[in-house]
C-alpha cells in the first residue's frame, strides 16, 4: 500500500511504525469476512481493511470526524484479522497508533470522557475494584436483573501461601479484576502447578497488566503500569523464576507485548523484552510428563466441556490449539464448537462500551458453545468468563479450575 504520512508525523517513531505496517497491507480483503463487526454490520468501514484505510487517511492528514472514531471504537481488537492476513499485517499495533492520533484530533463527548475516566480509575486497581464488587454483591438482591446478572456471586477462597517449596518456580500473575471476580482461578492454578512440582509465587505490588489503559489510547499510564510490573518481577526473575504465568489470556497477550511497547525506552527496553520472552499462558507450562501425571491424579473422569478459545489466546498469543489439545490429552470430552475462531464480544471493556454489538456476539457464541451439550463451558480469560456467564445457566469456568476440581474429587 502506498502511503503519504504527513512529514512531521513521519519523523516520529509512531509515524514510522505506522508507515511500515500500512505498507505491508496489500488490500486483498482476505481479512474482511473473518471480522466479527463486518459480519454483523456488513459495512466495509467496520472491517479491518476499511479501518486500515481510515487510519491511513487520518495519518495522511485528511479530515477525520466522529464517524472515523465510531468505526475505530467498534473494533474489538480481537485480532482475528491478523490470524487470517496472508501478509502478516500487524493490525493491532496500527490500530493503537491510529487511536492515539485520533484522540488528539477528535474530542469525545463529556459523558464518554467521564465513563472512560471512571473505568480507568476503577478497573485497574485491585482494591478499588474489589470494594466496588463487594458493594454490588451486598446490594445484588435489590438491583435490576440486568445489573444483577453482571455481578457474580462471592467466592470465598482462601489464598494459598506462596513460597519456594519446589526447586522450580514461576511468577503467577494476579491481574486487577480477577482476584475479586474469580479468586478461585489462581488458587486452582497454584494447586495444579504444585502437583507437578512447580511453586507459583504471587508478587506483591504488581498491578494491572496495562491493557485497560492501553486500549483506551492512554500510553503514559500504560507505560507506568508496565514499568511497575517489571520492577516488581525483576528480583524474582533474577532469583530464578522461570516464567511469568498468566491465567487470563488478555493479560498474557499484553505482557507478551511489553518488549514491543517499550522498545524505544532506553531504561526499560531490554528488561521488557526479557519479561515478554518469559511470559507464558498457563497452558504452555505443562510437559508431556506433567500431563500424564495430572491425568492420573484426575481419576479418569471424562468431563464434557465446550472450550471457548479467547481471541487473546488464539489470535493475540497465537496459541490456536494449545489449550484444546491439552484438555483432550488430560482426558476431557471436548464438544465440537462451530465458528470457534469468533469473538464472544467481551474484549476487555468493549462489552461495557459497545453493549449492543457485544450482546449480539455473545448470543451467537453461547449458541455455538451449547450446541454439543457441555456440562461446563471452559475458557482461559476472566473477561470472557464473566461475559458468557451472564447468558447461560451452564457454569463457565477457567479450565484450570476444572482440572483442579477433578484432581481433588479423585483424591477424596
Ligand atoms: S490486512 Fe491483510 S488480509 Fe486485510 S487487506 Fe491488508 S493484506 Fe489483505
Ligand atoms: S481486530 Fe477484530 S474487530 Fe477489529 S478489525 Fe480485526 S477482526 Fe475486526
Amino acid at each position: 500500500m502506498q502511503t503519504f504520512i504527513t512529514g512531521d508525523l513521519l519523523k516520529t517513531p509512531a509515524g514510522r511504525e505506522a508507515d511500515r505496517i500500512l505498507r505491508s497491507c496489500v488490500h486483498c480483503g482476505f481479512c474482511t469476512a473473518t471480522c466479527p463487526t463486518y459480519r454483523l454490520l456488513g459495512d466495509e468501514l467496520d472491517s479491518p481493511r476499511g479501518r486500515i484505510y481510515l487510519i491511513k487517511n487520518l495519518l495522511e492528514g485528511q479530515e477525520v470526524t466522529r464517524k472515523t472514531q465510531l468505526h475505530l471504537d467498534r473494533c474489538l481488537t480481537c485480532r482475528t484479522c491478523e490470524t487470517y492476513c496472508p501478509s502478516g499485517v500487524e493490525y493491532a499495533h496500527l490500530l493503537d497508533i491510529g487511536r492515539r492520533q485520533l484522540a488528539v484530533k477528535i474530542k469525545r463527548s463529556l459523558a464518554d470522557q467521564c465513563f472512560r475516566f471512571l473505568l480507568r480509575m476503577l478497573l485497574p486497581y485491585k482494591s478499588r475494584f474489589a470494594f466496588l464488587l463487594r458493594t454490588g454483591q451486598v446490594l445484588r438482591p435489590l438491583l435490576p436483573s440486568r445489573l444483577r446478572s453482571m455481578i457474580p456471586a462471592r467466592h470465598k477462597t482462601r489464598e494459598l501461601p506462596g513460597g519456594d517449596k519446589h526447586h522450580r518456580k514461576v511468577i503467577l500473575f494476579a491481574g486487577c479484576v480477577q482476584p475479586a471476580l474469580s479468586p478461585q482461578t489462581n488458587v486452582a492454578a497454584q494447586r495444579v502447578l504444585d502437583r507437578i512440582g512447580i511453586s507459583a509465587v504471587a508478587v506483591s505490588g504488581e498491578g494491572c497488566c496495562g491493557a485497560i489503559d492501553y486500549h483506551m489510547a492512554e500510553m503514559d499510564s500504560t507505560a507506568a503500569f508496565i514499568k511497575n510490573n517489571i520492577d516488581r518481577w525483576w528480583l524474582h526473575v533474577a532469583g530464578g523464576a522461570e516464567a511469568i504465568v498468566t491465567t487470563a489470556s488478555g493479560c498474557g497477550a499484553m505482557i507478551k507485548d511489553y518488549g514491543y511497547l517499550l522498545r524505544d525506552d532506553p531504561a526499560y527496553a531490554e528488561k521488557a523484552a526479557r519479561i515478554s520472552a518469559l511470559a507464558r499462558d498457563i497452558s504452555e507450562i505443562f510437559s508431556a510428563a506433567d500431563v500424564t501425571r495430572l491425568r492420573s491424579r484426575m481419576g479418569g473422569v471424562a468431563i464434557r466441556t465446550a472450550f471457548q478459545n479467547p481471541c487473546t489466546l488464539q489470535h493475540g498469543q497465537k496459541l490456536k490449539n494449545t489449550t484444546g489439545e491439552l484438555l483432550a490429552d488430560l482426558g476431557f470430552d471436548l464438544c465440537q464448537v462451530p465458528d470457534s475462531q469468533a469473538c464472544c464480544g467481551s474484549a476487555g471493556v468493549y462489552s461495557l462500551m459497545q453493549q449492543e454489538l457485544a450482546g449480539q456476539l455473545r448470543k451467537a457464541k453461547i449458541g455455538d458453545l451449547l450446541a454439543g451439550g457441555p456440562e461446563v463451558i471452559t475458557t482461559a480469560n476472566i473477561g470472557c468468563q464473566m461475559h458468557l456467564q451472564q447468558a447461560t445457566e451452564v457454569p463457565v469456568k477457567h479450565w484450570i479450575e476444572v482440572v483442579d476440581e477433578a484432581c481433588r474429587d479423585a483424591s477424596t
